[in-house]
């Protein structure tokens, strides 16, 4: 039975992580600001005799008793919306928070895994991104709050590894989605699929010809686990190669929806990537992982879990 810290336990990737272990019948240790993640998302769990919520900014000094065996560290604002609005506290977390929770791993001989972000490759240059390429990332532009703060937190937690010798994992996530998407997160998926069961016009930015490519956040979770249990310490690339264009995401939102609402274009926010696509080839070699869940499978999935919360 392994102890568990997983910061930013609250939010949409954390607490299914949280999930993952108690199934697994480890002891977790979810912590917590609530500047974005939400205590809901743990609400089954709460009660549970091997969970405990810690409500705290682990960008200050964190004490934590007894034993660790694995830091996880995911706190942190991730949806272009709230990095906008949370500049500094973005800021803040990837670069002290993720010090800290080094510190602490550091200090409890704890396993420390980085939750990173195609972010770093910024408006990437090559395609797909390996985890060879080293980004094109605008250091002064609105989204370089949350660009550089992971770039840094990279920096930091392979310094530990090192210097220090911590037992480091960095992964570099693609574009997720699943239940637990705050509605009004602002990111394209948990919009658009609102927007289609409200019959409102489903927003697309620019000319919706950039691309992303989307992962169920069950396949993520998985690829995640793995990679703790294998002896790896530079960067790797968890995603689903899957590519759609945005404005084809939202068409198929809409029909999966089965609504009628009307696409409408607004204006392209600055440095939005044009393209992105993980090239897995490390992923799929390490950890002998693959995401098998089909975007439309997935899609059904969330907006089931949409529709419940929106109570239509
Ligand atoms: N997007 C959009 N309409 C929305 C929200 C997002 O067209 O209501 C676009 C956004 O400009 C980007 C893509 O969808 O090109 C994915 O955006 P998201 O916020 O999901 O995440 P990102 O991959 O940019 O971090």
């Amino acid at each position: 039975m392994a102890r568990v810290l997983v910061t930013g336990g609250a939010g949409f990737l954390g607490s299914h992580l949280c999930d993952r272990f108690i199934q697994n019948g480890d002891e977790v240790i979810a912590i917590d600001n609530l500047i974005t993640g939400n205590a809901d998302n743990l609400a089954h769990l709460f009660g549970h005799p091997k969970f405990k919520f810690i409500f705290y900014d682990i960008t200050n000094y964190t004490h934590i008793p007894g034993d660790l065996d694995f830091v996880l560290h995911f706190a942190s604002p991730a949806s272009p919306i709230d990095y906008l609005r949370l500049p500094i506290q973005t800021l803040k977390v990837g670069s002290l928070g993720t010090h800290k929770m080094l510190g602490l791993a550091k200090e409890k001989k704890a396993c420390f895994l980085l939750a990173s972000t195609s972010e770093v490759y910024g408006d990437p240059l090559i395609h797909p991104q390996p985890e060879s390429y080293w980004g094109n990332v605008n250091p002064i532009g609105y989204r370089g709050v949350y660009d550089e703060a992971k770039r840094f937190a990279e920096a930091i937690t392979m310094a530990y590894h090192r210097y220090h010798s911590v037992n480091t994992r960095i992964v570099r996530i693609f574009n997720t989605y699943g239940p637990r998407m705050r509605i009004d997160d602002g990111r394209a998926i948990p919009a658009f699929i609102s927007q289609a069961l409200r019959n409102e016009d489903v927003t697309v930015f620019g000319t919706g010809e950039q691309t992303r490519s989307i992962c169920y956040v069950d396949d993520l979770i998985e690829g995640i686990f793995r990679l703790l249990h294998v002896d790896y310490h530079e960067p790797v690339n968890i995603g689903n190669p899957d590519e759609i264009s945005i404005l084809d995401l939202a068409k198929e939102i809409i029909e999966l929806c089965g609504s009628k609402s009307k696409i409408v274009f607004k204006k392209l926010p600055q440095d939005d990537p044009k393209v992105r696509q993980p090239d897995i080839t490390l992923a799929r070699k390490l950890l002998n992982w693959e995401p098998k869940v089909p975007r439309i499978e997935g899609l059904k999935r969330t907006i089931e879990y949409f529709k419940e919360k929106i109570k239509i």
